[in-house]
């Protein structure tokens, strides 16, 4: 079955670098931290000498000129680099059907979506087409397709990775996140990728440090809060809900406090999240005018030259988000929208930083549901939004979340929960993963 993962897999290229790896190894000289593992890139985060379409027609034939910070590293560290990955155009999606490449299949069920905007990374490592994919989250693009694969998705604090190279969606937002099997996987990956950075002010400069001992190194008891609102949410499946809602009552036994905690914002944050990055967007996306680089139709006056070019090669779900995004950013409707959003923005992170006071983690579903049909969302776009409920938050307040595989539904498709911590806090995020990973396993 041809799942639609890769838009492009470099064989040769791939080949001679192993065989290159294998004869450094062989004469003795030091193997990098990621030697001979292979990593696969999402089609957003530019590599150099290479096509990065970042899903859309209007960047078909680009070839990066330079390599993301990211990339870099990988090589720095022996990766072999695998081939680049289908996504939804611009990174805009949830189930990978604004891709102007194709739908991606899910592994587990080929009528299903491997959700978005990272699909193909998703499904590239749940296939076992590669052992670690790169991909962006600017809204939940790594966590929610992670979980409709049944596989860790981990979205690091906002800063955490350098994000030069990362083709932008919305920049305050975006963060590239890693896609693996283990939560271990995802910590190597982590230490390797992030770090300061001098091409993006926005990098923190505090190293992100690989340890084995993850788990011990907490004081016990763990503490886990978690908002009742969001398992009670109308739109979360039945089933999903009860099961996560045991899973928590039964960490008490497990060394863990769990918390209650108050949480009325809910139904505000999908929306905040919307106009912010579609404003966002319609200005980073002001670059393709088909003057400097891209696909570009010809005319004779300049605005007709930008009008035709884009609107021959965006896709519908790009259109629709440059123009959202122009009607909040316009005068008479930027205080409606923008500034009450912005206040929402400031708010959620007022909550944040009084509820990591009480907790060292707080727990999330992480979807409403788990993969559905292709398809089957794609006539109501305000419904694919909405879904998104649950992974907005994140990156809205910037703290770091990772998606965990732990249950099968009745449908057979895999979910599991989302863990977040406070902003650096990967190390207790990832902690209290092996934990609960720990612990669904001794109950299954
Ligand atoms: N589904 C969200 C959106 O379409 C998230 C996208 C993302 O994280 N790149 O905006």
């Amino acid at each position: 079955m041809h799942l639609n993962a890769f838009l492009e897999v470099y064989e040769t290229e791939a080949l001679e670098r192993a065989l290159l790896l294998d004869s450094n190894r062989n004469s003795g000289k030091k193997t990098g931290k990621l030697h001979g593992v292979i990593v696969g890139l999402k089609d957003i985060i530019c590599h150099k000498n290479h096509i990065t379409s970042a899903g859309s027609r209007i960047l078909e034939n680009f070839r990066s000129v330079y390599n993301a910070t990211v990339v870099d590293k990988l090589l720095e560290e022996d990766a072999i680099i695998i081939g680049r990955q289908n996504c939804d155009e611009f990174a805009m999606g949830s189930s990978n059907e604004n891709s102007a490449y194709g739908s991606v299949l899910n592994a587990a069920d080929n009528t299903r979506v491997p959700g978005g905007s990272s699909g193909g990374s998703a499904v590239s490592v749940q296939a076992n087409l590669c052992m670690i994919s790169l991909g962006s989250d600017t809204g939940g693009s790594v966590r929610q397709p992670a979980d409709f694969c049944g596989i860790v998705g981990l979205k690091p604090t906002y800063g955490r990775i350098s994000r030069y190279g990362l083709i932008a969606y919305a920049s305050s937002f975006d963060q590239i996140g890693i896609f693996a099997k283990t939560i271990a996987d995802a910590a190597l990956i982590l230490e390797v990728i992030s770090g300061a950075d001098e091409y993006d002010s926005t990098v923190i400069e505090s190293d992100f440090e690989y340890k084995t001992d993850r788990e011990t190194s907490f004081k016990k008891p763990y503490r886990i809060g978690y908002f009742p609102a969001t398992f009670d949410h109308p739109s979360l499946d039945k089933e999903i809900a009860a099961k996560q809602k045991e899973f928590i009552s039964n960490l008490s036994e497990n060394e863990i406090e769990v918390l209650s905690i108050d949480f009325d914002l809910l139904d505000y944050i999908v929306p905040a999240y919307y106009i912010l990055t579609t404003a966002e967007a319609a200005s980073n996306l002001s670059r393709y005018d088909g003057l400097k680089y891209g696909a570009s139709v010809q005319a004779t006056m300049l605005d007709e030259q930008i009008n035709l070019t884009r609107s021959n090669f965006f896709g519908k779900e790009v259109k629709r988000r440059i123009m959202l995004g122009t009607f909040v950013l316009s005068e008479g409707y930027y205080d409606a929208y923008i500034t009450q959003a912005q206040k929402i923005r400031n708010i959620l992170l007022e909550k944040v930083k009084a509820v990591f006071d009480q907790v060292d983690a707080i727990i999330f579903p992480v979807s409403p549901s788990t993969a559905f049909k292709l398809g089957e969302k794609n006539s109501d776009p305000v419904e694919m939004f909405l879904a998104d409920i649950y992974t907005v938050f994140a990156n809205l307040t910037g703290i770091p979340a990772i998606s965990i595989p732990l249950f099968k539904h009745s449908n057979g498709m895999p979910y599991g929960v989302q863990l977040m911590a406070f902003h650096l806090n990967e190390l207790t995020l990832l902690a209290l993963s092996e934990k609960l990973i720990a612990i669904n396993t001794a109950v299954e």
